[in-house]
């Protein structure tokens, strides 16, 4: 990547180095220490201590010094500072602004969706095996994340992590890596809760969607039936009029795997996928892990550029330079091509799967952008909150509320559907993303990411890690258990209002252990804090299986028959809810309340 030096684009990286007598651009960061300031402009830090003296700046070694003084010393080294954000910009506005005629043809890269069970692991491994059938021989195949098959002399790249977490999980850290998903759906199964997942998640990524109707080997294989029924989900197939191409296929006994390669290619063809392969590459981290024998390896998808043995990286906050690219086959190659999956070999730390990947010019280069990237990550997040959505909508900048419902019965579902359809004003319409029975799961949230949603419980709950991922990704999740509530409360936002009233705040959790009568007065619930605390004028949701049986007022707190007002993790208690005493044992009384 070309960053630092001129303004126009050079191919090869070493034409981005500097002629010695021109004075040369450096980016500096907001703060930076006197020691790593000299290491930029190559001199010591001794030297560069005595003119910031001369300037008037008394500063030590590690001490860090702002942009201006920086600017105003570095001159007498032949280097003009320029803000190292300005230059990041720039430097991505260029990503995006290829000269189209240095653009040529790149091979789709596909994932594969669907349903448990029916048959995505089948079907990657039929697929990678046409391909070892039409190699020589010798080619070692490796699981490294992802794989390059070959149809009619076009190549395809596959994800190998089927499922749409990895998916979902990889969007909602900015990495768009897929440009077709491949749903799965079993013939003789149908549509399912996963199925209708996948369709969402992918429907909110934009991506084309070719289905494969696999098990077609089995005699009680229905192919129409779940044409009809990804038609409810707003998927219509050609033969219907719509744009979705089903192919049936076995992955167990090969058959249709060649038609849905070649419909794979029709799709691509279509989507007019283009790379230039002539620039430092981006790519994106699949999957990453700490070998014994080899350090840190990762697998890396090239989506621009072209990534050569020897090019200075940036993978997430990581530095490195490239040792050694492997293939999916096991060979060393000297460079990757767009669209390529390879192993990468001489990071100096392990990255994380949805980290992006920089080449870049110089090892100093490299040095400025991970600095950079560790000051952004302090600064605070970009996410828009659920106040900016009904802002847009209140500006006329949006027309939509996207929301996500996890209810806890199918009968639910449909009432808060059909409520929600209802609720449409001329500015704005609810959109619902994604609907489903259960509790809220890391899915869901990741889901609500990726598509600036917000999230409704409605009689349900919310899984811990989902609860973390929600708070640490600030995505909004209100719960309800009265319809009314609900469609009041999102009214409000399509006309422009957010009722901040209503946020819950969960202060523990309590597992029931003991049942105990109490004469003809209600049950006790004989409980121990597993987490947080439980507190005597707080609500308790009862759950039991992640379904909420009731949320009501906490009516007494006891600990060894003495009435308290808050007890603690690790401790026993005795509670009391109005209105509610059909305790089980095992029960979770989450205790919360609004604030
Ligand atoms: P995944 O969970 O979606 O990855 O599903 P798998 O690929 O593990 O497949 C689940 C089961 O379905 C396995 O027992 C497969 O052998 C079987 N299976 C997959 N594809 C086919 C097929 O085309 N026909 C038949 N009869 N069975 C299949």
């Amino acid at each position: 990547m070309q960053r630092q030096t001129s303004s126009t684009a050079t191919k090869d990286p070493s034409e981005a180095r500097p002629r010695a007598a021109t004075v040369r651009e450096v980016q500096v960061p907001e703060a930076i220490t006197v020691a790593r300031l000299a290491e930029l402009v190559h001199a010591t830090p001794i030297d560069l201590m005595k003119q910031l003296m001369r300037a008037g700046v008394m500063a030590s070694i590690n001490q860090a010094i702002d942009f201006n003084t920086a600017a105003a010393i570095i001159p007498a080294y032949g280097y003009r500072a320029v803000p190292a954000s300005a230059a990041k910009a720039a430097a991505v506005a260029d990503v995006e602004k290829d000269d189209p005629s240095k653009l040529i043809e790149r091979p789709p890269v596909v994932t594969v969706l669907g349903h448990v069970d029916h048959g995505k692991t089948t079907l990657l491994d039929a697929i990678r095996k046409t391909k070892v059938a039409e190699r020589e021989a010798g080619g070692i195949t490796q699981h490294i994340g992802a794989y390059q098959t070959e149809y009619k002399g076009h190549k395809i790249t596959f994800l190998d992590t089927p499922g749409h977490e990895a998916f979902t999980a990889m969007r909602a850290r900015g990495a768009n890596a897929t440009d077709i998903a491949i749903l799965v759906v079993a013939a003789d199964d149908g549509v399912m809760p996963q199925t209708v997942e996948a369709i969402n998640h992918v429907k909110a990524a934009k991506v084309p969607i070719v289905v494969a109707l696999n098990k077609i080997d089995k005699p009680e294989a229905d192919p129409e039936k779940v044409k009809r029924q990804l038609t409810e989900h707003g998927l219509v197939v050609e033969e219907w009029g719509g744009d979705v191409i089903t192919v049936p296929v076995s992955a167990k006994s090969r058959i249709g795997i060649e038609d849905l390669l070649e419909n794979i290619l029709v799709v691509a063809e279509v989507a007019e996928l283009k790379a230039n392969p002539n620039r430092a590459a981006r790519g994106v981290v699949v999957e990453a892990r700490l070998d014994k024998s080899r350090g840190p390896v990762a697998t890396v998808l090239i989506k621009n550029g072209t990534l050569n043995v020897g090019d200075f990286i940036v993978v997430g906050n990581v530095r490195g330079r490239i040792k050694a690219l492997v293939n999916d086959a096991g060979r060393r190659m000297k460079s990757a091509p767009p669209s390529t999956p390879v192993e990468i070999l001489g990071l100096n730390e392990l990255p994380q799967a949805g980290d992006t990947l920089e080449a870049v010019a110089s090892e100093r280069e490299a040095r400025v952008l991970v600095e950079e990237r560790l000051q952004k990550q302090t600064g605070g997040r970009t996410r828009a909150s659920l106040e900016d959505v009904v802002n847009r909508i209140r500006t006329g900048q949006s027309k939509e509320l996207n929301v996500i419902i996890k209810a806890d019965v199918q009968g639910s579902i449909e009432a808060l559907r059909e409520a929600l359809s209802k609720l449409g004003t001329d500015k704005a319409q609810a959109r619902t993303v994604h609907v489903a029975s259960g509790a809220i799961t890391e899915s869901d949230i990741f889901l609500a990411v990726a598509s600036e949603a917000l999230v409704l419980g409605f009689n349900t709950s919310i899984e811990p890690g989902a609860r973390r991922l929600a708070d640490s990704e600030g995505v909004e999740v209100r719960f309800y258990n009265v319809i009314y509530t609900m469609v009041e409360e999102i009214r409000g936002m399509l006309e422009g209002m957010v009722k901040p009233v209503a946020k819950d705040v969960v202060e523990g959790h309590a597992t029931v252990r003991a049942v105990i009568a109490r004469g003809k007065q209600s049950k006790v619930a004989g409980c121990i804090v597993s987490d947080g605390r439980v507190l005597r004028n707080a609500m308790v949701r009862v759950l039991r299986k992640g379904q909420v049986l009731h949320d009501g007022p906490i009516q007494g707190l006891r600990r060894f028959q003495e009435d308290v007002r808050e007890v603690a993790t690790g401790v026993e208690c005795g509670v009391v809810l109005a209105n509610f005493d059909d305790f089980q044992e095992g029960d979770v009384l989450e205790v919360h309340h609004q604030e």
